[in-house]
Protein backbone atom coordinates (compact mmCIF):
# COMPACT_ATOMS: atom_id res chain seq x y z
CA UNK A 1 0.00 0.00 0.00
CA UNK A 2 1.07 3.41 -1.13
CA UNK A 3 0.49 6.85 -2.44
CA UNK A 4 1.06 8.25 -5.27
CA UNK A 5 2.75 11.39 -3.21
CA UNK A 6 5.29 8.54 -2.05
CA UNK A 7 5.69 7.27 -5.29
CA UNK A 8 7.31 10.50 -6.71
CA UNK A 9 9.24 11.09 -4.01
CA UNK A 10 10.75 7.83 -4.20
CA UNK A 11 11.38 8.49 -7.82
CA UNK A 12 13.38 12.05 -6.85
CA UNK A 13 16.45 10.26 -6.92
CA UNK A 14 15.97 9.32 -10.60
CA UNK A 15 14.67 12.48 -11.75
CA UNK A 16 17.49 14.50 -10.63
CA UNK A 17 19.77 11.74 -12.10
CA UNK A 18 17.51 12.58 -15.65
CA UNK A 19 18.06 16.40 -15.34
CA UNK A 20 21.69 16.24 -15.11
CA UNK A 21 22.26 13.38 -17.82
CA UNK A 22 20.29 15.89 -19.54
CA UNK A 23 22.49 19.64 -18.86
CA UNK A 24 25.55 16.54 -19.54
CA UNK A 25 24.66 16.15 -23.12
CA UNK A 26 23.08 19.72 -23.92
CA UNK A 27 26.83 21.35 -22.72
CA UNK A 28 28.45 18.65 -24.79
CA UNK A 29 26.24 19.29 -27.86
CA UNK A 30 27.17 23.35 -27.64
CA UNK A 31 31.00 22.32 -26.96
CA UNK A 32 30.82 20.04 -29.91
CA UNK A 33 28.98 22.66 -31.97
CA UNK A 34 31.28 25.97 -31.13
CA UNK A 35 34.54 24.73 -29.91
CA UNK A 36 35.49 28.13 -29.04
CA UNK A 37 33.05 28.46 -26.21
CA UNK A 38 34.82 24.52 -24.81
CA UNK A 39 37.98 26.42 -24.91
CA UNK A 40 36.81 29.28 -22.79
CA UNK A 41 35.19 27.43 -20.82
CA UNK A 42 38.31 24.86 -20.45
CA UNK A 43 40.34 28.23 -19.91
CA UNK A 44 38.19 29.86 -16.80
CA UNK A 45 38.57 25.92 -15.29
CA UNK A 46 42.24 25.80 -15.63
CA UNK A 47 42.66 29.60 -14.32
CA UNK A 48 40.48 28.93 -10.90
CA UNK A 49 42.52 25.50 -10.74
CA UNK A 50 46.00 27.57 -10.45
CA UNK A 51 44.17 30.34 -8.52
CA UNK A 52 43.07 27.52 -5.95
CA UNK A 53 47.15 26.27 -5.92
CA UNK A 54 48.15 29.58 -5.79
CA UNK A 55 46.04 30.87 -2.57
CA UNK A 56 46.85 27.06 -0.87
CA UNK A 57 50.44 27.84 -1.51
CA UNK A 58 50.16 31.98 0.21
CA UNK A 59 51.11 33.28 -3.23
CA UNK A 60 48.36 35.74 -2.32
CA UNK A 61 50.09 38.22 -5.07
CA UNK A 62 48.12 36.27 -7.78
CA UNK A 63 44.86 36.70 -6.24
CA UNK A 64 44.66 39.55 -8.20
CA UNK A 65 45.73 38.68 -11.52
CA UNK A 66 43.60 36.37 -11.07
CA UNK A 67 40.33 38.27 -10.82
CA UNK A 68 41.49 40.72 -13.79
CA UNK A 69 42.12 37.39 -15.47
CA UNK A 70 39.32 35.80 -14.72
CA UNK A 71 36.99 39.16 -15.45
CA UNK A 72 38.70 39.35 -18.95
CA UNK A 73 37.69 35.78 -20.01
CA UNK A 74 34.00 35.98 -18.84
CA UNK A 75 33.73 38.90 -20.57
CA UNK A 76 35.13 37.17 -23.70
CA UNK A 77 32.12 33.94 -22.94
CA UNK A 78 29.46 36.97 -22.63
CA UNK A 79 30.33 38.22 -26.16
CA UNK A 80 30.41 35.12 -27.63
CA UNK A 81 27.60 33.57 -26.17
CA UNK A 82 26.05 37.08 -27.44
CA UNK A 83 27.17 36.60 -30.92
CA UNK A 84 26.49 33.24 -31.46
CA UNK A 85 22.58 33.36 -29.90
CA UNK A 86 23.43 30.86 -27.74
CA UNK A 87 20.91 31.22 -23.89
CA UNK A 88 23.29 32.00 -21.32
CA UNK A 89 21.90 28.98 -19.23
CA UNK A 90 23.19 26.73 -21.46
CA UNK A 91 25.47 25.13 -18.90
CA UNK A 92 22.67 24.61 -16.54
CA UNK A 93 19.94 21.99 -15.68
CA UNK A 94 16.05 22.37 -16.80
CA UNK A 95 13.31 20.46 -15.44
CA UNK A 96 12.58 17.41 -17.11
CA UNK A 97 9.12 18.12 -16.78
CA UNK A 98 8.58 22.21 -17.51
CA UNK A 99 4.76 22.03 -16.78
CA UNK A 100 4.97 20.57 -13.33
CA UNK A 101 8.55 21.15 -12.81
CA UNK A 102 9.53 18.04 -11.53
CA UNK A 103 7.19 18.44 -8.46
CA UNK A 104 4.84 15.80 -10.18
CA UNK A 105 1.53 18.06 -9.33
CA UNK A 106 0.07 20.82 -10.92
CA UNK A 107 -3.14 22.42 -9.74
CA UNK A 108 -6.44 21.53 -11.87
CA UNK A 109 -8.90 24.66 -13.12
CA UNK A 110 -10.90 23.38 -10.30
CA UNK A 111 -7.91 24.34 -7.65
CA UNK A 112 -6.58 20.86 -6.23
CA UNK A 113 -3.52 19.41 -6.46
CA UNK A 114 -3.75 16.95 -9.47
CA UNK A 115 -0.95 14.17 -10.67
CA UNK A 116 1.24 15.73 -13.57
CA UNK A 117 0.48 13.99 -16.94
CA UNK A 118 4.69 13.34 -16.94
CA UNK A 119 3.99 10.98 -13.69
CA UNK A 120 1.14 8.77 -15.58
CA UNK A 121 3.61 5.68 -15.00
CA UNK A 122 3.73 5.97 -11.84
CA UNK A 123 0.37 6.77 -11.22
CA UNK A 124 -0.69 3.40 -13.15
CA UNK A 125 1.93 1.58 -10.68
CA UNK A 126 -0.22 3.02 -7.96
CA UNK A 127 -3.68 2.18 -9.15
CA UNK A 128 -1.42 -1.92 -9.68
CA UNK A 129 -0.31 -1.95 -6.34
CA UNK A 130 -3.90 -0.95 -4.79
CA UNK A 131 -5.59 -3.53 -6.42
CA UNK A 132 -6.88 -2.52 -9.43
CA UNK A 133 -4.46 -4.52 -11.97
CA UNK A 134 -6.86 -5.56 -13.74
CA UNK A 135 -8.75 -2.52 -14.53
CA UNK A 136 -6.60 -1.03 -16.52
CA UNK A 137 -9.21 0.43 -19.17
CA UNK A 138 -10.97 2.14 -16.66
CA UNK A 139 -10.03 5.74 -16.56
CA UNK A 140 -11.28 8.55 -14.15
CA UNK A 141 -10.85 11.29 -16.81
CA UNK A 142 -13.18 9.30 -18.94
CA UNK A 143 -15.91 9.13 -16.75
CA UNK A 144 -19.15 10.24 -18.12
CA UNK A 145 -22.77 10.00 -16.04
CA UNK A 146 -24.39 9.64 -18.58
CA UNK A 147 -23.16 6.54 -20.26
CA UNK A 148 -25.38 3.97 -18.65
CA UNK A 149 -28.46 5.95 -19.21
CA UNK A 150 -29.72 7.91 -16.27
CA UNK A 151 -26.93 10.10 -15.39
CA UNK A 152 -28.73 12.29 -12.89
CA UNK A 153 -29.30 9.53 -10.81
CA UNK A 154 -25.34 8.23 -11.20
CA UNK A 155 -23.94 11.43 -10.82
CA UNK A 156 -26.13 11.59 -7.47
CA UNK A 157 -24.18 7.91 -6.52
CA UNK A 158 -21.03 9.67 -7.82
CA UNK A 159 -21.07 12.40 -5.78
CA UNK A 160 -22.39 9.87 -2.93
CA UNK A 161 -19.44 7.52 -3.01
CA UNK A 162 -17.26 10.91 -3.38
CA UNK A 163 -18.68 12.32 -0.01
CA UNK A 164 -18.50 9.12 1.95
CA UNK A 165 -14.82 8.72 0.65
CA UNK A 166 -13.32 12.39 1.53
CA UNK A 167 -15.77 12.72 4.79
CA UNK A 168 -18.04 15.45 3.20
CA UNK A 169 -21.73 16.09 3.40
CA UNK A 170 -23.92 15.72 5.84
CA UNK A 171 -23.13 12.08 6.80
CA UNK A 172 -19.24 13.11 7.08
CA UNK A 173 -18.86 10.95 10.52
CA UNK A 174 -19.67 7.75 8.96
CA UNK A 175 -17.01 5.62 8.49
CA UNK A 176 -18.63 2.72 6.81
CA UNK A 177 -20.45 3.12 3.82
CA UNK A 178 -23.11 0.76 2.08
CA UNK A 179 -23.19 1.57 -2.04
CA UNK A 180 -26.33 -0.80 -3.09
CA UNK A 181 -27.60 -1.12 -6.77
CA UNK A 182 -28.53 -3.75 -8.64
CA UNK A 183 -26.31 -6.36 -10.62
CA UNK A 184 -25.08 -5.03 -14.27
CA UNK A 185 -25.83 -1.32 -13.32
CA UNK A 186 -21.78 -0.52 -13.30
CA UNK A 187 -21.29 -0.65 -9.70
CA UNK A 188 -17.39 -1.72 -10.32
CA UNK A 189 -17.12 0.53 -12.74
CA UNK A 190 -18.24 3.53 -10.50
CA UNK A 191 -16.45 2.02 -7.62
CA UNK A 192 -12.95 1.87 -9.03
CA UNK A 193 -13.02 5.13 -10.70
CA UNK A 194 -14.04 6.55 -7.05
CA UNK A 195 -10.78 4.51 -6.16
CA UNK A 196 -8.61 5.66 -8.57
CA UNK A 197 -10.04 9.37 -8.24
CA UNK A 198 -8.93 9.02 -4.32
CA UNK A 199 -5.62 7.71 -5.02
CA UNK A 200 -4.90 11.20 -7.75
CA UNK A 201 -5.76 13.26 -4.78
CA UNK A 202 -2.85 11.42 -2.65
CA UNK A 203 -5.11 8.83 -0.62
CA UNK A 204 -3.73 5.57 0.13
CA UNK A 205 -6.20 3.39 -0.97
CA UNK A 206 -7.24 -0.39 -1.38
CA UNK A 207 -9.70 -2.07 -3.58
CA UNK A 208 -10.95 -5.71 -3.52
CA UNK A 209 -13.42 -8.59 -4.10
CA UNK A 210 -14.63 -9.63 -0.82
CA UNK A 211 -14.24 -12.76 -1.92
CA UNK A 212 -10.46 -12.57 -2.14
CA UNK A 213 -9.88 -11.88 1.97
CA UNK A 214 -10.27 -15.43 2.28
CA UNK A 215 -6.83 -16.52 1.15
CA UNK A 216 -5.22 -13.16 1.68
CA UNK A 217 -1.98 -13.01 3.76
CA UNK A 218 -1.75 -11.35 7.09
CA UNK A 219 0.59 -8.78 5.85
CA UNK A 220 -1.90 -7.52 3.19
CA UNK A 221 -4.57 -7.68 6.20
CA UNK A 222 -2.72 -5.14 7.84
CA UNK A 223 -3.06 -2.72 4.64
CA UNK A 224 -6.45 -3.41 5.16
CA UNK A 225 -6.74 -2.03 8.28
CA UNK A 226 -4.47 1.24 7.35
CA UNK A 227 -5.37 2.22 4.02
CA UNK A 228 -7.11 5.65 4.19
CA UNK A 229 -10.07 4.49 1.92
CA UNK A 230 -10.95 0.62 1.73
CA UNK A 231 -13.17 0.11 -1.25
CA UNK A 232 -15.25 -3.95 -0.72
CA UNK A 233 -16.74 -4.64 -3.90
CA UNK A 234 -19.33 -7.90 -4.54
CA UNK A 235 -19.76 -8.11 -1.32
CA UNK A 236 -23.12 -10.37 -0.62
CA UNK A 237 -23.87 -11.92 2.96
CA UNK A 238 -23.30 -15.39 1.92
CA UNK A 239 -19.30 -14.46 1.56
CA UNK A 240 -19.43 -12.37 4.60
CA UNK A 241 -20.08 -14.83 6.58
CA UNK A 242 -17.30 -17.28 5.85
CA UNK A 243 -15.62 -18.31 9.13
CA UNK A 244 -12.36 -16.84 7.95
CA UNK A 245 -13.61 -13.24 5.94
CA UNK A 246 -16.35 -12.81 9.04
CA UNK A 247 -13.40 -12.89 11.72
CA UNK A 248 -10.79 -10.36 9.07
CA UNK A 249 -13.80 -7.81 8.46
CA UNK A 250 -15.01 -7.57 11.63
CA UNK A 251 -11.40 -6.42 13.31
CA UNK A 252 -10.69 -4.46 9.85
CA UNK A 253 -14.65 -2.73 10.42
CA UNK A 254 -13.46 -2.50 14.40
CA UNK A 255 -9.90 -0.66 13.75
CA UNK A 256 -11.00 1.70 10.60
CA UNK A 257 -14.10 3.01 12.70
CA UNK A 258 -11.89 3.73 15.46
CA UNK A 259 -9.54 5.28 13.21
CA UNK A 260 -12.00 6.97 11.55
CA UNK A 261 -11.05 5.54 7.98
CA UNK A 262 -13.93 6.02 5.36
CA UNK A 263 -14.41 1.69 3.81
CA UNK A 264 -17.28 1.35 1.03
CA UNK A 265 -18.91 -2.35 0.58
CA UNK A 266 -20.39 -2.67 -2.76
CA UNK A 267 -23.18 -4.87 -2.87
CA UNK A 268 -26.57 -5.60 -4.88
CA UNK A 269 -27.84 -7.02 -1.51
CA UNK A 270 -30.58 -4.49 0.49
CA UNK A 271 -29.48 -3.18 3.61
CA UNK A 272 -31.97 -5.29 5.62
CA UNK A 273 -31.01 -8.69 3.30
CA UNK A 274 -27.63 -8.10 4.87
CA UNK A 275 -28.30 -7.54 8.10
CA UNK A 276 -30.42 -9.93 8.26
CA UNK A 277 -28.17 -12.79 6.69
CA UNK A 278 -24.55 -11.43 7.62
CA UNK A 279 -22.62 -12.62 10.31
CA UNK A 280 -24.39 -11.17 13.29
CA UNK A 281 -21.22 -9.41 14.37
CA UNK A 282 -20.71 -7.70 10.93
CA UNK A 283 -24.56 -7.11 10.85
CA UNK A 284 -23.81 -5.00 14.09
CA UNK A 285 -21.24 -2.93 12.23
CA UNK A 286 -23.45 -2.54 9.08
CA UNK A 287 -26.81 -1.46 11.00
CA UNK A 288 -25.31 2.14 11.66
CA UNK A 289 -23.85 2.39 8.06
CA UNK A 290 -24.29 5.24 5.61
CA UNK A 291 -26.33 4.11 2.13
CA UNK A 292 -25.56 5.11 -1.40
CA UNK A 293 -28.01 3.76 -3.76
ZN1 LIG B 1 5.21 17.00 -14.88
Amino acid sequence: MVTIKELIEMSKAETEAERSIAKDLKVSEYYRKFPELAAIDGDLIELRKSNMLASLEGRDEYAERFLSKESNLRKKREKYLAENNIPLDFDQESFVCAKCEDTGFVTGKDGTLKVCSCKKDLLEECYDRSGMRDYKSVKPENFRSDYLGNGEKRKAVMNGLLNACLGRGDKADKNIWIYQGAPQTGKTFLSIVIAKGMINLGKSVLYLKCESIEDMEDEDIEDLKLCEVLVIDDFAADISSRRRIAYVLNTVFEIRNAAGLKTVIVTYESQKELLSACDVRLAGKLKNAGLIS
